[in-house]
């Protein structure tokens, strides 16, 4: 059994283990992020730090080791009461469904917290509730657009997801994933394919996001993001954590510059 985590502690993880096959892609992985941090994790392509992102949202089972979020442990939750408990992610490769609008994205966020899983939608199906109330919907369609506007989409409510260029898809994502109102919020590579300056406007996004009480694990490549925003950085290679500290010591360490000799990074 694991030791209740204290309360400054938003995620603690022990032991965490995910073979493909003989493949170790996270490897007896120890790992605490402070509650209100920007906590980088780094490391080469491979390294596994989306397979941890989805062992941390339930999108996969771990084979073994312990992860528990502000103190509850969550190994045997579902992903979607993972969600409801308050961690919410985005992803490398983005995720949106190309025919809903702008607005209608933010709102399926929403949607979660009120029909958090398949049972409960059919059960209103079945018993032929409205889908929500319309006062519901409306106090939805108000939050949502607030959330536009914090994220600078608010002009673009009606535009299809799939027609925003891509750092707007980007953005939209994060949008989506705030309106689960998450405490936990893990963002997978959110300046790739962006442009300098969208990259540059990713720094202050998010940490206002960190703001409004988010505490945020940033995986991202963009080493200048990462060393600006961050509080805390721990490195990967292997499934394995090979450094842990704040963002200059992890600069000079001699075992993070090798991991990433041969990528195209600039620490
Ligand atoms: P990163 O995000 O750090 O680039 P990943 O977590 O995506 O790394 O991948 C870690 C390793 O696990 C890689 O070698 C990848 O090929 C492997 N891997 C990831 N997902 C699967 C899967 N579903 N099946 C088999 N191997 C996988
Ligand atoms: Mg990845």
């Amino acid at each position: 059994m694991l030791e209740r985590a204290p309360a400054t502690t938003c995620l603690a993880i022990e032991g965490l283990t995910k073979r493909f096959g003989g493949f170790y892609a996270v490897n007896d992985l120890q790992l605490e992020v402070a509650t209100g941090d920007i906590h980088a994790l780094i490391g080469p392509n491979g390294a596994g730090k989306t397979t941890f992102f989805n062992l941390v949202t339930g999108v996969l089972p771990a084979d073994s080791g312990g992860i528990q979020f502000e103190g509850v442990p969550m190994l045997d939750t579902r992903a979607s009461r993972r969600t409801l408990r308050g961690i919410a992610r985005t992803f490398q490769n983005i995720r949106l469904f190309p025919h809903l609008t702008v607005l209608e994205t933010v709102m399926i966020g929403e949607h979660c917290r009120l029909f958090p899983s398949v049972w409960q939608s059919f059960r209103a199906a079945a018993l032929q509730l409205p889908f929500i109330e319309a006062s519901q919907e409306r106090a939805m369609r108000t939050s949502a657009l607030t959330l536009l506007e914090f994220f600078g989409l608010a002009d673009k409510r009606d535009a299809k997801a799939s027609d925003l260029p891509y750092g707007d898809q980007r953005r939209l994502e994060m949008a989506r994933a705030l309106a689960t109102q998450p405490r936990l919020l893990l963002l997978d590579e959110p300046a790739a394919g962006m442009n300098p300056h969208e990259t540059e406007e990713l720094d202050e996004l998010i940490t206002r996001i960190r703001g409004r009480g988010v505490t945020i694990i940033l995986v991202e490549h963009d080493m200048r993001l990462v060393m600006e925003i961050s509080d805390r950085v721990t490195v990967l290679n292997f499934g394995t954590k090979i450094a842990e500290g704040n963002p200059k010591e992890i600069q000079r360490n001699p075992a993070v510059i090798e991991a990433y000799l041969g990528e195209d990074v600039q620490l």
